[in-house]
């Protein structure tokens, strides 16, 4: 295989990047995720690199693999993208949309700690909460593609927190980065109404790292505290439905508190019925759906 353009199209960040046949990045661009104009954005990316023989887009939200479309992103305002036919008519070249945590377990068996794994999941908990999940050495796809959307596994059918998807009592409703400050807003307009903490002085709002930076505060504590038994119900569902040996888990929220991934091993078992699999953070960081890009260019192309 030839040198590949490997995007990772993410809710936050774009990262454009030349790879070549043995996984190894030539040449990287990255700038901030802008979802109106995300196609300009891609081919003024693709143009800065040398030649390359294809093009592999890992991209956060739902996706048709069949038709190569994005069919919405809530938190890019983007629907029914015809990306794949638009790539391949201008460049000539073959293009592949894969869900971008599909590429993330992917780069994790072709590059990470699941090179030994046939069955293995790779969590984000980033802007939202997205999965991706080998079985039995296969790749879980669905009949789009989106066989692992965890983040909208509903947690609290009684919920009155909106998810970005627009339904109700979704995991990502309560612990993604995105919504995470608006969960804690609510504890505090309600269970925590006139209580004394640092979170509810001049702010609305608190994002993760000021929820989690907070020393000594009781109600930020707890706050945690509920947050870490989200966290922990929506990996018992993933251990209970898919049965992995290995999650890894990514994703900026998750990478820069430690905290978070603490408090899910603390507590998965009390609502996992399977045998406990390893859960440990990624090796891959930031670049993780730049090689499963590439790797997704082999296992599907
Ligand atoms: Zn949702």
């Amino acid at each position: 295989m030839g040198n590949i353009i490997a995007i990772d199209a993410g809710a936050t960040n774009l990262r454009i990047a030349l790879i070549d046949g043995k996984g190894k990045i030539l040449s990287r661009l990255s700038s901030v995720t802008d979802g109106p104009n995300l196609l300009r954005q891609l081919y003024e990316g693709i143009d800065a690199h040398d030649a390359f023989e294809g093009i592999a887009v890992a991209f956060a939200g739902p996706i048709s693999r069949k038709t190569g479309a994005i069919l919405k992103s809530p938190n890019l305002g983007i629907q029914g993208l015809n990306l794949v036919g638009l790539l391949e008519k201008k460049y000539g070249k073959k293009a592949i949309l894969m869900n971008d945590c599909v590429a993330a377990v992917l780069a994790e068996k072709y590059y990470g700690a699941g090179k030994d794994c046939d069955n293995l999941a790779y969590v984000t908990i980033s802007t939202g909460i997205g999965c991706g999940v080998i079985i039995d050495g296969k790749v879980l796809l669905g009949k789009d593609g989106n066989a692992h959307e965890v983040g909208h596994m509903v947690i609290d059918q009684d919920s009155l927190l909106r998810c970005g998807c627009g339904s109700y009592g979704h995991w990502e409703a309560y612990c993604s980065g995105k919504n995470m400050p608006r969960y804690v807003g609510h504890l505090i307009k309600t269970e925590y109404a006139g209580e004394p903490s640092a979170l509810s002085i001049g702010r609305k709002k608190a994002p993760a790292e000021h929820l989690f930076a907070v020393k000594g505060d009781r109600v930020a504590s707890e706050i945690i505290g509920k947050i870490g038994m989200i966290n922990a119900t929506g990996f018992a569902n993933i251990i209970n439905v898919y049965d992995p040996e290995l999650i890894t888990v990514g994703g900026s929220v998750a990478l820069k508190n430690k905290r978070i991934l603490e408090d899910i091993k603390r507590n998965v078992h009390k609502y996992a019925i399977n045998r406990m699999p390893e859960i440990r953070l990624t090796s891959l960081g930031d670049d993780i759906c730049l090689y499963g890009a590439a790797a997704g260019f082999r296992y599907f192309g």
